[in-house]
């Protein structure tokens, strides 16, 4: 008889997957591995919505591998740890990210880059190594290697798991591109789950942040409620000329194609801008501006486990979490269509613990 998703592996599993690229996600059985010697098993209780889901959910990567339990901003509690975990006890809370794996070996793994190991194993949508799919955390409990797995401090909520990747890419691309220096002039760009963090991080850092968006309604809240400095609106030209050579860095979380020379436009010499939103189509790169202030068109991508630590842990020291509106499970369906309308502030967050409830 054929392996199904169900007896796989030895431990049961539960969760809400998509079977095919209406995206629709339904009540899912399955089964996770064995708690390995340097495995952690813990029951999630807490999930973030990301943007990546709905596109993977809905194949609009080309990528997809269905059945889809999404879920790559985890937090639980430990129930299980194997004979060689170190790092980790039964009853601590922990988080996991956007991956799993990696091969450990190559020089992006040993300089703690494991982000950009070219065999990352992703933690949903991907293959583990023995070749069965990885199942994200809209589901009751995860195995995963100590590794791949952060500390959750103490007095930070759980339910902040959304710094797991929205919070991740943009630290760590302030941190690496040196835009988390005091005084410095940052832009964001986009006021979304990403946007958001990034505001709170660069103002954390103690840089002045101007909002840039294309939507005036999110002046207000950009100013009031996420403390940035000030806010441009993208398509008022005289606005944009004015603020011309200002920003030290830009942050561009947008993930839909836009025009990038507005924006470069606002970089001061040697200034950066760094993108973080992933749009399917190539954006249209006017290389004058960039020899003319040698300036800097850069990715990022997530973090390594080392920073994502370090992130976490910042976080809880200088209280920064992300706005998060938490709903029940079977909410989830209405919750991925009201993101594809940008109708929330800033991520959904999936009460697992309270409100997962087995099929049979
Ligand atoms: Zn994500
Ligand atoms: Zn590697």
């Amino acid at each position: 008889m054929a392996k199904s998703y169900e007896n796989e592996h030895p431990i049961k599993a539960f969760g809400w997957a998509a079977r095919d690229t209406s995206g629709v996600l339904s009540p899912f059985n399955f089964s996770r591995r064995l708690t390995g010697e340097k495995d952690v098993q813990f029951k999630v209780m807490y999930c973030g919505i990301c943007h990546s889901d709905l596109h993977q959910l809905k194949n609009e990567w080309g990528n997809s591998k269905y059945p889809i339990v999404p879920g790559h901003e985890v937090v639980g509690v430990v129930t299980e740890v194997g004979s060689k975990v170190q790092k980790f006890k039964v009853g601590d809370k922990v988080g996991v990210g956007c991956m799993v794996g990696s091969c450990r070996k190559c020089e992006n793994c040993d300089n703690d880059l494991e982000n950009y190991c070219p065999r990352q194993i992703p933690t949903y949508n991907g293959y583990n190594t023995d070749g069965t799919l990885t199942f994200g955390g809209y589901s009751d409990i995860m195995v995963s290697d100590e590794h791949f797995v952060v500390h959750w401090p103490e007095n930070l909520p759980m339910e902040t798991a959304p710094l797991l990747c929205a919070g991740i890419t943009t630290y760590s691309p302030l941190k690496y591109f040196g835009l988390d220096k005091p005084g410095m002039h940052i832009g964001v760009v986009g006021l979304g789950g990403l946007g958001h963090m990034a505001v709170k991080f660069a103002k954390a850092f103690g840089t002045k942040v101007t909002v840039i968006s294309t939507s005036v309604s999110k002046k207000q809240e950009a100013i009031e409620r996420l403390g940035a400095d000030a806010f441009l609106i993208s398509r008022d030209t005289e606005q944009m000329q004015a603020a011309m050579s200002t920003l030290d860095g830009i942050i561009d979380t947008v993930s839909a194609v836009h025009p990038i020379l507005p924006l470069l436009s606002l970089l001061k010499s040697h200034g950066k801008l760094v993108m973080v939103g992933a749009p399917e189509k190539p954006v249209e790169l006017p290389v004058f501006p960039l020899l003319l202030g040698r300036k800097l068109v850069a990715g990022s991508c997530i973090g390594g486990m080392k920073e994502t630590q370090e992130m976490v842990d910042f976080a809880a020291k200088h209280n920064i979490t992300p706005d998060v509106e938490v709903v029940p499970m079977e909410y989830v369906n209405t919750a991925l269509d009201r993101l594809l309308k940008s109708d929330v502030k800033y991520r959904f967050v999936l009460d697992i613990g309270n409100t997962l409830k087995a099929a049979n």
